[in-house]
């Protein structure tokens, strides 16, 4: 025993010993006495040796908080034992908050060490799958140490962002109403179908498991050993399992036999828009300062490589036994149907730039409070929504005459309205390019500009690749850049072209550009750094010319 004494602040995991840290155990045998709930010491008692144990009961944190300084004061070394981390709704703030109280310093006061452990909300997860793979948040119901306001508040915000939740400390034999409350508050968020799972004594010896429903799951037995977990609007079962994907259904994509992106396409960088290095870059950095600082943030690991891991972790597995059944109640039927975020874009037609009103209220019907519509630049609109059937979605908007078109990066048309038809020769070829291109995937979103006169009054040129019919035969610009300070238009690289000369050449820059382009590249700076496209040669865009400022400011 030190002159000096030691608190151990140890979180000794769900409850087994397997899955109590190396270190939690050295820090039991190191203790002089040992200071937990009844329970607790229970479930660490074979690891005791000669310690003085010190029991409370549940409610007496407070007390055995300044047992444990005092104790520690007098010189010994003492483990304050919390199940799951004691960070965690446990130990650790609390005595921490008394030994400040006492004027501790890290210096003069007694050491304190903290050792982590396997919060319920890790340990409930790998029982029930994988249910928080996303942003998750844990809330306490108790409102022994928190006002009910709070927690509330909480609930709401929680619910509010999509996130995934684990409920702590949900229902005790006298606090019933607080998980009833928080139901109701999730259910204005959520749909009742949201799956949830129970998990009550985790890793202990009376485990038990429920998959449930967020509108069911009152039905099933809560109690102050329950870990309540909830999905986010994306989360789905399979076969037993509650499993939160790791990303969001972003792209209708047209080029796939329009399916929604299959899991490993999501998986990718270029497909995830939250990632740091594809922020939507639409507008140049304003200064270069900015622009260093997002090349040092550099990008981020490719995801394709987790995917790869996970699949050779499956086929090393393949053949063998499926181990580790538990005993899980098993979850209904309507779990199955996974919500997600559907993304496209929508327009009456490539040419055609009226809407009907037929198809204006068909959209608002199957759009309605699920989504948003946000009108673009490229003359579509832009729709965001859940949705468990993109299939059924697109089937709907499509038979009333829409054009659905992919977002993201993708290559993109935009077209003139031809003057309602009268110069309407040439679109057949708009309509040709966009069936062999239209919606396929490109390192970075591409988009063509099609023009059906020589007024090119929608502005062909400032796209990636322009296109101008003039005098029955076709003009082709190339690497506009649309945004920043030195905006430019495409560089004319040819005039006069033939329809079949132009659609094997815009093909042919798009697939060098799908080729050879860096992911999230701009088709500008592309046909820089590679010099020639499709047997064009790039020319450099000439410098700003200098002009004395006769103002003097
Ligand atoms: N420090 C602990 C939490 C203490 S609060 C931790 O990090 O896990 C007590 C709550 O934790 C319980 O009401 C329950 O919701 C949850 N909990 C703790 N251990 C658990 C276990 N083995 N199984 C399920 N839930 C558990």
């Amino acid at each position: 025993m030190g002159a000096k004494g030691k608190l151990l602040l140890i979180g000794f995991g769900p409850g087994h010993e397997q899955h109590m840290t190396g270190r939690a155990r050295e820090a039991i045998a190191e203790s002089d006495s040992i200071i937990g709930y009844n329970t607790y010491v229970d479930l660490v008692k074979p690891l005791l040796t000669d310690q003085a144990i010190i029991r409370t009961g549940m409610t007496e944190e407070v007390s055995r908080a300044q047992e444990a300084v005092r104790q520690a004061e007098e010189g010994k070394t003492v483990a304050v034992i919390s199940s799951g981390d004691a960070g965690v709704y446990g130990m650790a703030g609390l005595v921490y908050e008394v030994l400040i109280e006492k004027g501790w310093t890290e210096q003069e006061g007694v050491e304190v060490e903290i050792i982590p452990g396997i919060s319920a909300i890790n340990s409930c997860a790998s029982l029930l799958g994988a249910p928080i793979m996303h942003d998750a948040c844990t809330i306490s119901l108790s409102d022994h140490l928190t006002p009910w306001e709070l927690i509330k508040a909480r609930l709401d915000a929680a619910g509010k962002a999509d996130f995934v939740i684990a409920l702590y400390n949900p229902k005790s034999g006298r606090r019933t109403r607080q998980i009833e409350e928080a139901q109701r508050i999730l259910l204005q968020y959520r749909s009742a179908e949201t799956p949830v799972g129970l998990v009550k004594s985790a890793y202990r010896e009376r485990q038990h498991i429920v998959m449930t429903t967020l509108g069911e799951m009152l039905e099933h037995e809560i109690g102050m050993l329950t870990t309540v977990i909830i999905g986010n609007g994306s989360t789905f079962m399979y076969d037993g399992k509650m499993i939160t994907p790791r990303g969001y259904q972003k792209k209708y994509t047209l080029g796939e036999a329009k399916q929604a992106l299959r899991p490993h396409q999501r998986l990718k960088p270029e497909h995830e828009p939250w990632a740091l290095h594809q922020g939507e870059e639409e507008v140049e950095p304003a200064s270069s300062s900015l622009q260093e600082l997002a090349e040092e943030a550099g990008p981020e690991p490719a995801r394709g490589s987790l995917r790869e891991l996970a699949e050779e972790a499956l086929s090393l597995l393949h053949g063998e036994e499926n181990v580790g059944k538990r005993d899980v109640e098993p979850a209904s039927e309507s779990l199955f149907r996974q919500e997600t975020v559907f993304e496209f874009a929508i327009s009456p037609g490539l040419a055609n730039k009226k809407f009907s009103a037929a198809q204006m209220q068909l959209i608002g019907e199957v759009i309605g409070d699920k989504g948003e519509i946000e009108y673009t630049p490229d003359h579509q609109m832009k729709v965001t929504m859940k949705t468990g059937d993109a299939a059924q979605v697109t089937a709907e908007l499509e038979r009333e005459g829409l054009l659905l078109h992919p977002v993201g990066d993708v290559v993109t048309i935009k077209a003139c309205d031809f003057c309602d038809g009268d110069k309407g020769e040439s679109l057949p070829q708009l309509d040709e390019i966009f069936r062999s291109i239209g919606g396929e995937p490109v390192p970075k979103r591409l988009t063509i500009g099609f023009n059906g006169c020589g007024m090119a009054c929608y502005g062909a040129p400032t796209n990636d690749i322009g296109i101008i019919y003039r005098k029955k035969a076709f003009d082709l610009f190339l690497g506009a850049k649309t945004t920043g300070r030195n905006a430019h238009v495409g560089q004319l690289v040819a005039e006069g072209m033939s329809k079949e000369q132009l659609v094997a050449t815009v093909i042919k820059v798009v697939r060098d550009f799908q080729q050879r382009g860096m992911p999230n590249e701009r088709f500008h700076k592309f046909f820089k750094r590679v010099q020639v496209v499709a047997g064009y040669q790039y020319r450099d865009v000439p410098e700003p010319i200098a002009v004395d400022n006769v103002c003097g400011d």
